[in-house]
Formats: structure tokens, sequence, C-alpha cells
């Protein structure tokens, strides 16, 4: 895309982040300078801090190594694409290892001090009056991952080189924060700490024509729909002495459902169905075979 509005352009040293004001409809480009670092990203609606980006709800989505033509999600109860990845050149990312942190260098390895990502999320989140408890776990930008057979997950080096970059696409206002990940004694960066580049662009309707609709639901909740609206200030938890259950769909209502199926549908249940699972279960059958039409389909993204 050369015929995109630069905004703003900085170099991110190691051991720093920044955290940026992406507004709707403009684009934050992460780039290598030299090639092999990892970046640490989170990001939050910056109109309302407590909702954030979860590496939880975006795995569940799209998987380890979310890339181009993905989401960024935010937590439940909101459950919103935040940012849209418009270009991913080095195809690595990850969603499955948490930030590092001081506690992981000095008590897994020994030092005392050392960069890490949760400590540099927190300091450029100050600077919005964020605390270190304000951090959540990060989008590994150019991080390569994997889980061997044992379900054991394993970081190895990366291929990335200069000039590979990832252009994430701003869907709400948000403050994203990225960071040059500290992790120099793993494979993460290839054991050395580089610079990467950020750019701020102004998307062009070309970059907004991609992004795959998206549709607003009623359980993507508010602090509208909370019980309780306000946002904690003391640390101590006490117990609310008026407090009675009222849990969402309680009592839960279970009903049947009749599908009728012709002759040519029924054939291809019996085809599909899998009779070591099933059985003579034909719902049991008809409910995974529907789920999986339904999540081929509607699940966002390639
Ligand atoms: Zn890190």
């Amino acid at each position: 895309m050369t015929d995109r509005e630069l905004l703003a352009s900085r170099v991110l040293e190691p051991g720093t982040g920044k955290a940026i004001e992406l507004l709707r409809g403009q684009i934050l480009r992460i780039e290598q300078i030299e090639g092999g670092q990892c970046v640490d990203f989170n990001c939050f609606n910056l109109h309302d801090y407590k909702e954030y980006m979860h590496t939880g709800r975006t795995r569940t989505l799209h998987g380890l190594h979310p890339g181009k033509g993905h989401f960024m999600w935010s937590a439940p109860p909101r459950e919103r694409a935040l940012i849209y990845i418009l270009e991913d050149t080095a195809h690595c990312n990850d969603v499955l290892f948490p930030r590092c942190s001081a506690h992981l260098y000095e008590s897994v390895y020994g030092f005392e001090a050392h960069t890490n990502c949760h400590d540099i999320q927190a300091e450029a989140q100050r600077e919005y009056g964020l605390t270190p408890d304000d951090v959540h776990d990060s989008f590994n930008l150019f991080m390569h991952t994997g889980v061997d057979g044992g379900g054991k997950p394993w970081i190895g080096r990366q291929h990335s080189r200069p000039g590979d970059h990832i252009d994430l696409l701003a869907i709400e206002d948000v403050l994203a924060v990225p960071n040059v990940c500290g992790a120099d004694i793993m494979r993460t960066s290839n054991f050395s700490l580089k610079p990467v580049r950020l750019s701020i662009f102004k998307a062009t309707e070309e970059d907004l024509a991609v992004v795959p609709p998206l549709t607003k639901l009623p359980s993507q909740r508010t602090p509208a729909d909370f019980r309780v609206k306000a946002i904690k200030v003391e640390r101590e938890l006490r117990r609310d002495a008026s407090y009675t259950p009222s849990f969402t769909n309680v009592p839960i209502k279970i009903s049947d459902l009749v599908v009728t199926l012709d002759d040519a549908e029924n054939a291809l249940l019996q085809q599909c169905k899998l009779r070591d699972l099933y059985g003579d279960d034909d719902g049991a059958a008809l409910r995974d075979i529907v789920f999986s039409w339904w999540a081929e389909r509607f699940i966002p993204g390639p």
C-alpha cells in the first residue's frame, strides 16, 4: 500500500515500549529493522480500559498462530474485535506463551535484573495512569512457537528479516502498546535485542474493504449491562451483605428442537455419522455435524 498517508513514525529501542492512541481506521505497522526481534503487544479500548485484548478468545477463534486476516478480540463479556491484522509478512506469531517477567528471569535464570515484557508494558501504560496489575498477556508478534507431541510448548528460532512487518488496523479506538521483548537468553529473538520501527498510517478505502463483516450481538455486553457498574477502588474484598444470587439464565431451560430431514439430508447424515462415536444417537451426530458446519462458516477469518 504505497498511497497510505503516514501519520507518525518512530524507532522502539530494546528495553522500551510505547503506548499509542490508535484511532479507528488507523494502522500501526510494526517492522523489523535488523530482523529476528519478538515484539509483545496488547491494546485497550481507549474509552474504557477494562476492555482489553484477550489472547484466550483470540486463540480460541484463530489458533495458536494468528496472522493475516485474523482479528484480535477483547475478553468476555465484551468479546469484540479490536484489531484486524491486515498484513503479516513473516507468518510468525504466538498467543500461547504469556509475557516474560522479572520473576521469570530471576527464578528460572538467576538474573536479579533483566529487561522483561511485563515491566516494559507496565511502564509504557503508566503514561495513561494504568498500574502493573493492568498488564495482560500479550499477542507475541514475530515469535516462533509450537507444541510437541506430549503437549509441551516450545520456542524456536525465528526467521523474520529486515523489512518484515505486521499491519494492525484499529477496528475500535484503542491504546496500542507494543514493546521490544526482553528475552535475549532464549530463542525468542535469536539471543539478542534489536530495535523495531513503528509507523502509523491512515487506512485507505482499499484497506477497510478487506475487513470481514462483523456481527453485533446482544451477548457482547457493555458496562450498561453489568449489575455492578462502578470500578472498585479499594483493594480489600468485602462481602456485600445484601447479595442474593441472580445467575444469568437460571433456572436453565432446555427444550427439544424438532429437525425434519428429507431423504437426501438423512442419507447425508448417515454418511457423515461416526457410528463408533455416536452409536444410534442421530441427535448427537446431527448436533456435531451442524456445529462443524457453523464453525466453518461463522468463525471470522480465513
Ligand atoms: Zn518478552
